[in-house]
């Protein structure tokens, strides 16, 4: 199950979203978030909501009593078969500041690869 969920993931155009994560990485300093050092700077993509991509379709938090044990086994493993697709491609993945159930690729880009 695990490695159909890494398959699905990896059926995801990722070498147009890393792509993105570098035309939409800061290139200044003040414009720059977490992640972002003198030598080089992160980039997001957003990849989608949680409902929409997680095999159960819900957001969950510790308070929350509408998930099954089945829905929280299924979807940490979809999320380390996500994690595993972005560190694949030298990236990983954060929840939305503003909106927790945001899911975006995060990639550091170094200062040469920017210029
Ligand atoms: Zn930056």
């Amino acid at each position: 199950m695990a490695r159909t969920y890494y398959a699905q993931i990896m059926s995801w155009n990722w070498d147009s979203i890393r792509k993105e994560s570098r035309v939409n990485a800061c290139h200044e300093e003040g414009e720059c978030d977490d992640g972002c050092d003198k030598d080089g700077h992160t980039g997001a993509v957003y990849l989608g909501s949680v409902m929409s991509l997680t095999p159960s379709g819900k957001f969950y938090t510790f308070w929350t009593t509408n998930q099954t044990n089945d829905d929280v086994d299924r979807d940490s493993r979809w999320f380390e078969a996500l994690e595993k697709a972005a560190t694949k491609y030298d990236g990983y993945v954060e929840h939305g500041d503003g909106d927790p159930t945001d899911l975006f690729f995060y990639r550091y880009w170094t200062n040469e690869e920017l210029a």
